[in-house]
């Protein structure tokens, strides 16, 4: 029986595997690969205490020090594919492998993955040109033509973190109004260097030797397909939160995303915590990832050892 089984390897799986040992908790980490979304990312500058580092490097960074600290099961190439709930309150993990694994709480850091466009080669231009993430990737896109992809909040945001350093931005919406934050609207509407273009499907990204320099897109009025020479694409059509394990369990929101309470991280469901990107916090980070796993970890640390709850 562990303490703690923390499901997922990404920045907020790792933080909580370093804190778990060093409390020296009976606890596992399950994940697939020890590394996170920001993989693929070729410049990360917002990690802090490292000005920049690729999302490679910064994989490898969080492995050494998860391998270094020691003190945890470290299982990865592994997926956890069911939880149940036992009778006495534990958990029962199932593993793609057909191993079982028992534990008296569990922290989801499965993080979400990123709706993807579903336009040919789409992943061969995926952090070269085409991104995800404009709070940390709009330097990189400093004087250049930029095309955003999705009118809701996360692309009126994008716009806006863009507006700082692009040329020229143009934003793609499928239907004929945005439908963002009213101010946030307005200020993409009006800023000079923005375009938005309604009814627009994208269709096909552009580009030479794995760099993006254009985008093809539907005029869905007309059924025109016309060509935007752009060297970023930032897609932000919504992410998809990985909370399918527990959403049995636990009060998801209308997106499903785990809803935990910002205080300690325990979701609706006791013994079931969860931090990072699968959860309601609206800051999708890699740093406030680790930080509130960390969190998690300190209070499910108190509910086991100081306050001494078993299940
Ligand atoms: C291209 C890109 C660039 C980014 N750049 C930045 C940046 O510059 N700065 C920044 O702060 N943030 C950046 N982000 C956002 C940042 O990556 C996320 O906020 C962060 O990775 C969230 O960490 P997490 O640990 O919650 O989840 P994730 O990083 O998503 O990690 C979750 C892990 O759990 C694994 N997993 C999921 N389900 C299971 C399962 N059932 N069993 C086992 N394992 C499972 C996944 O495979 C993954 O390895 C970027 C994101 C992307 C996509």
């Amino acid at each position: 029986m562990h303490d703690l089984i923390i499901i997922g390897g990404g920045p907020a799986g790792v933080s909580a595997g370093i804190y778990a040992a060093r409390k020296k908790m009976k606890s596992a980490i399950i994940t697939d690969m020890l590394s996170g979304q920001s993989v693929v990312s070729v410049d990360i500058q917002n990690w802090v205490g490292t000005p920049s580092i690729s999302g490679f490097d910064l994989a490898q960074s969080l492995e050494t020090h998860l391998r270094g600290q020691g003190g945890i099961d470290i299982m990865d190439g592994e997926r956890a594919i069911k939880i149940e709930k036992k009778e006495d309150g534990s958990f029962l993990v199932t593993l793609q492998s057909g191993k079982t694994i028992e534990t008296k709480n569990i922290l989801l850091t499965t993080g979400s993955r990123h709706r993807k466009l579903g336009t040919p080669n789409e992943e061969r231009f995926e952090g070269h040109g085409l991104v995800y993430c404009a709070i940390c990737d709009a330097p990189l896109f400093k004087g250049k033509d930029v095309a955003v992809v999705g009118g809701g909040n996360s692309g009126l945001e994008s716009v806006v973190d863009l507006m700082q350093y692009a040329k020229k931005i143009y934003l793609l919406h499928h239907g004929t109004a945005l439908k963002g934050d009213p101010t946030t609207q307005e200020k993409v509407l009006n800023h000079e260097n923005v375009e938005v273009i309604f009814n627009a499907e994208t269709k096909e990204i552009l580009g030479e030797d794995k760099l993006v320099n254009g985008l093809v897109y539907e005029d869905l009025k007309t059924g025109e397909k016309k060509t935007l020479s752009v060297q970023g694409v930032f897609v932000e059509i919504g992410v998809q939160p990985n909370s399918e394990l527990v959403k049995d369990f636990v009060n998801l929101s209308e997106y499903g995303h785990i809803i935990v309470d910002p205080r300690t991280q325990k979701t609706s469901a006791p013994g079931i915590w969860a931090a990072g990107d699968v959860t309601d916090c609206p800051y999708r980070q890699n740093n406030i990832s680790a930080g509130d796993a960390i969190k998690a970890v300190l209070n499910i640390y108190e509910d086991v050892y100081v306050r001494g709850k078993s299940v």
